[in-house]
């Protein structure tokens, strides 16, 4: 997501640390990036939409700063372009910010009838308007954040300056993180540890309702009573690159752990008490889903849900394939399209087609602003925030909840409040087993097969093309009941066999088929949500057992890890698998 950083201090140019730090966060993908400055006392803006470079063109570094605070932004309210690209500035105050501030609408109301205008579609210029707002009432900078943490509700990193207090930088945080950094004469703010370690390697951690007050020698933090408080300073030892993994060895470990958060932030966005933020569906009487990789394996699981639950009839299609058959549908069909970037080539060509026969078309995109996105009638974000490994599990995972949220909302179904609540600590349960003894087992076979049914088989295609794309390992998904029909001659003494079983009614059946590989030597992986004990395996990996909607949430994470141990035992390069990129913009 975006990143945030900001200098105070004589020893170095304000605006080649801001930009040295924007850079080092580029990691965290972002879509147009700006930084304001302070020369002779007078405030400069510099934005641009699209990559840092473009900013540094327009950037003269001679131009010498002791104050500034930049800004990578990942879009959230408004489309990616200049005039949304931070710093915002109201009055005496030009800010900085990461995060979603959710009542900004209320905020803005009360703003307009005050006569305040607006340029920008953000929150965060709201944001920046309140709280100049709030300054023309009552002069006093702290007590000012103060009320702030009080009335916006959302999430919120700041990195603020005031034309009154040229002296001084302030900061403030909720829920999005922040840095303040220490230096000898000079201070900093950021995202992220990675944007100030060039500089120094000493830092606090803001918390939550916190507000620092920052000038070249001090940082003085507060609490919510305006009490100043005695932070610990931390010392960063770990590289650069292990810094931006937060600790840990590869991205897609580092995405894995985040998953519990990305469920919670996808619910969060789609449904509290009641279902918000989903278009009316109640016309539709057919569905595509469109995809490609795993995008399409999400869909396939879509299919399922709604097909059993809503009673819709879904088709599913790989986009490269759907834009070439004939197709059947009509005004009552909405055509689902699903992608992580919203840029992918062969789904944005099926959208465009889509549209040219007037069809209805429903996105569901992680970037915000992507074509994907814009171009279709309705869009369903995914709340995965930026994905650096090329191998998706998050932002799969995401994709994974935006369906079960549209199954519950085509079924009106909010029983499950209570369930869902406790996902994200059965997640956490899932990926802290250990799986290393069974990646041990497998990792030097040449063939792995996956086989599952119903359901099952959708999640045993996602875990087969996770295991392929980053172990290099040659790897299927049958259909349980479909390998005698053929595949089963491949099965031999030690061929594993990796066989999923979270349906109660296709229990036996899945057990049957698993014994059939046993008996020919397989070494079986059973994933199940039933504690059976039997001998028709050799490892067992026991899932929580959930309501059916909620159910490949967790079944998904240990096929995710066991590819991820396997990759690492190969020495592959996980996050950047041969021959693969992340956003696929060829056809
Ligand atoms: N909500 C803000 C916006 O859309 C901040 C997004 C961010 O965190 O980059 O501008």
């Amino acid at each position: 997501m975006c990143g945030i950083t900001g200098y105070i201090g004589k020893n170095n140019n304000a605006i080649k640390v801001v930009m040295d730090g924007l850079e080092s966060l580029e990691y965290r993908g972002y879509d147009s990036a700006g930084i304001a400055f302070i020369e002779n006392k007078n405030l400069n803006i510099i934005k641009e939409k699209g990559k840092i470079a473009n900013l540094k063109e327009n950037i003269n570094f001679d131009i010498q700063s002791n104050l500034a605070i930049g800004h990578t932004r990942w879009a959230t309210h408004g489309e990616p372009n200049k005039v949304n690209s931070h710093p915002h500035s109201s009055g005496k105050f030009t800010i900085v910010h990461n995060g979603i501030i959710e009542n900004y609408l209320e905020l803005k109301e009360e703003l307009l009838n005050n006569g305040y205008e607006f340029q920008s579609s953000t929150d965060t210029e709201v944001a920046v308007a309140y709280i100049n707002y709030l300054y023309e009432k009552d002069n006093n900078i702290l007590s000012v954040l103060n009320k702030v943490n009080d009335i916006f509700r959302g999430s919120y990193a700041f990195g603020i300056i005031c034309l009154d207090d040229l002296d001084n930088l302030y900061a403030l945080r909720k829920t999005s993180p922040l840095i303040i950094a220490k230096g000898d004469n000079e201070n900093y703010i950021a995202s992220d540890v990675p944007a100030i370690l060039k500089y120094t390697n000493k830092y606090i951690l803001l918390d939550d309702f916190e507000i620092a007050k920052i000038d070249e020698d001090n940082i003085t933090v507060y609490d919510k009573n305006l009490k100043e408080i005695n932070k610990e300073v931390l010392e960063f030892e770990g590289s650069l690159e292990s810094s931006m993994k937060g600790g840990y060895d590869h991205f897609m470990l580092k995405e894995i752990h985040e998953e519990p958060t990305v469920f919670k932030n996808t619910i969060d966005t789609y449904l509290d008490t009641d279902f918000k933020n989903i278009p009316d569906l109640s016309k539709y009487n057919k569905i595509h889903i469109v995809g490609c990789g795993s995008a399409y394996h999400a869909g396939l699981i879509g299919k399922y849900l709604i097909e059993k639950l809503a009673n819709i009839p879904v088709l599913v299609d790989i986009a490269s394939e759907y834009r070439y058959n004939k197709v059947f549908y009509d005004e009552k069909t909405l055509v689902i399209l699903i992608s992580q970037s919203g840029e992918t080539a062969d789904t944005l060509a099926v959208l465009r087609k889509v549209k040219e026969d007037n069809i209805d078309t429903l996105s569901i995109v992680n970037v915000v602003g992507s074509s994907i996105a814009r171009e279709s009638k309705y869009v369903m974000y995914t709340k995965a925030g930026c994905e650096i490994a090329v191998a998706t599990t998050k932002a799969y995972l995401a994709q994974l909840t935006t369906l079960i949220i549209l199954t519950m909302y085509l079924t009106n179904n909010k029983e499950l409040i209570d369930e869902i609540n406790n996902m994200p600590t059965l997640l956490e349960e899932m990926i802290n087993i250990d799986y290393k003894n069974i990646a041990l087992s497998i990792y030097e076979n040449k063939d792995i097969f996956f086989i599952g049914r119903s359901i099952d088989y959708a999640l045993c295609m996602e875990g087969s093309l996770k295991l392929k794309e980053i172990s290099y390992i040659n790897s299927s998904a049958y259909q349980a009941g479909e390998l005698k029909h053929g595949t089963i001659s491949l099965v031999e003494k030690d061929t594993p066999v990796i066989s999923i079983s979270t349906n109660e009614s296709l229990l036996e059946k899945t057990i049957s088929n698993t014994k059939e590989v046993k008996s020919r030597g397989a070494k079986v992986i059973f994933v199940t949500n039933n504690d059976i004990d039997g001998d028709f395996y050799d490892y067992k990996i026991l899932v929580p057992k959930v309501s059916e909607l909620l159910q490949p949430i967790l079944t998904i994470v240990p096929l995710q890890i066991l590819a991820y141990e396997v990759a690492k035992l190969n020495g592959c390069d996980i996050d950047k698998p041969r021959n693969l990129a992340k956003s696929v913009t060829v056809e």
